[in-house]
C-alpha cells in the first residue's frame, strides 16, 4: 500500500514540475548555456569566490585573480599576502585564498596537475564523490560542476531553488538543498536539468524571494502551496493597487534585462 501512494507521489510530483519547468520557460525563456564550456577547475575556483558576495564582486575577484596570474601554477605559488590582496573586492579574501590553495594544491597531489578533464570520463555520483572530499565543496558546488563545466543533464539545488521547491510542494519535508537535491533528480524532466536550474534560480531572487515574496505577481500562484501566499498576495495588490498582468510582464522585463 505504502509503495502505491509513493509510487502515486512520484508521479504526481513528476507531472507538476514538469508543468512548473514549463511555466518558467514560457515566462523567463530557455535559457542558453554557456560555449565553450568553462573548465571544471575555473568553475570550482569561481565558486569558492562567489560564496558569501553578490555576483558583481565574484566576478571582479576571479576576472583581477586571472588577470594577476595567468596560469593555476602561478596561483598555487603565489604568496598568500598577494593572493588575499587580488581577490580583496569578492569578501572573505583570507579565507577564500586560503581555501584556493588548499584546492590546488589537493589536485596537485592527486593528479600531479591542474588538469581535471579526467572528470569527464566518470559517473555523476563518482564526480561528486570526488569533489566533495574537498574541504569546502559541497554537493551543490560539485552538481554545478557536472551541469555547468561537464554539460550533464542534472540539477543543482542552491538555497533559492531548495527554497522555491519547498513553497510549490515538489519536495515535502525536505530540510535542507541536499535532501531536496536527492529527490528533485527523479523528477526534473530529462534534459531540462540546465534550464530549470537557471530559470528556478532568476525566479527565487526575483519573485519568490526569501523574505516578502511577490505572489501578487507570481506566473505559479495556482500550483503553490505555500500557507502564506494567499495574505502576502493580498497585502502586495493592496500596497500597489496594480493590475496582475500588468506587474507580471513588467516583472519579465526587469528579469529579462538584468541577464
Ligand atoms: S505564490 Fe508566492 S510563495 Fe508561491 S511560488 Fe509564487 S512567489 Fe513563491
Amino acid at each position: 500500500m505504502r509503495d502505491t501512494k509513493a509510487a502515486f507521489d512520484r508521479r504526481t510530483h513528476k507531472k507538476k514540475t514538469r508543468r512548473v519547468a514549463a511555466v518558467l520557460e514560457r515566462v523567463l525563456g530557455v535559457p542558453e548555456q554557456q560555449h565553450p564550456l568553462p573548465e571544471p577547475l575555473e568553475l570550482l575556483i569561481a565558486t569558492i569566490l562567489s560564496q558569501n558576495t553578490n555576483d558583481k564582486n565574484s566576478h571582479r575577484a576571479y576576472s583581477l585573480l586571472r588577470q594577476r596570474y595567468p596560469t593555476w601554477e602561478h596561483v598555487a605559488a603565489a604568496p598568500l599576502r598577494s593572493l588575499i590582496a587580488t581577490i580583496k573586492p569578492g569578501g572573505m579574501a583570507r579565507q577564500k585564498s586560503l581555501r584556493i590553495k588548499e584546492v590546488l594544491q589537493t589536485f596537485k597531489s592527486r593528479y600531479g596537475g591542474y588538469d581535471l578533464s579526467d572528470l569527464a570520463t566518470k559517473t555523476n555520483e563518482q564526480v561528486i564523490s570526488e569533489l566533495t572530499g574537498l574541504n569546502g565543496v559541497g554537493v551543490k558546488t560539485a552538481s554545478c560542476v557536472l551541469l555547468f563545466s561537464l554539460g550533464r543533464d542534472i540539477f543543482p539545488v542552491d538555497t533559492h531553488v531548495h527554497r522555491v521547491c519547498g513553497r510549490l510542494g515538489l519536495a515535502p519535508g525536505c530540510k535542507t538543498p541536499d535532501q531536496t537535491f536527492k529527490v528533485m533528480q527523479g523528477l526534473v524532466p530529462p534534459r531540462k536539468g540546465y534550464s530549470f536550474h537557471t530559470n528556478l534560480i532568476r525566479f527565487g531572487r526575483k519573485i519568490c524571494r526569501a523574505n516578502h515574496p511577490a505572489c501578487n505577481r507570481c506566473p505559479l500562484y495556482d500550483e503553490c502551496l505555500y500557507e502564506n501566499k494567499t495574505r502576502l498576495a493580498r497585502q502586495s495588490r493592496s500596497r500597489s493597487n496594480t493590475n496582475h498582468d500588468f506587474m507580471l510582464l513588467d516583472h519579465v522585463k526587469d528579469l529579462d534585462s538584468s541577464h
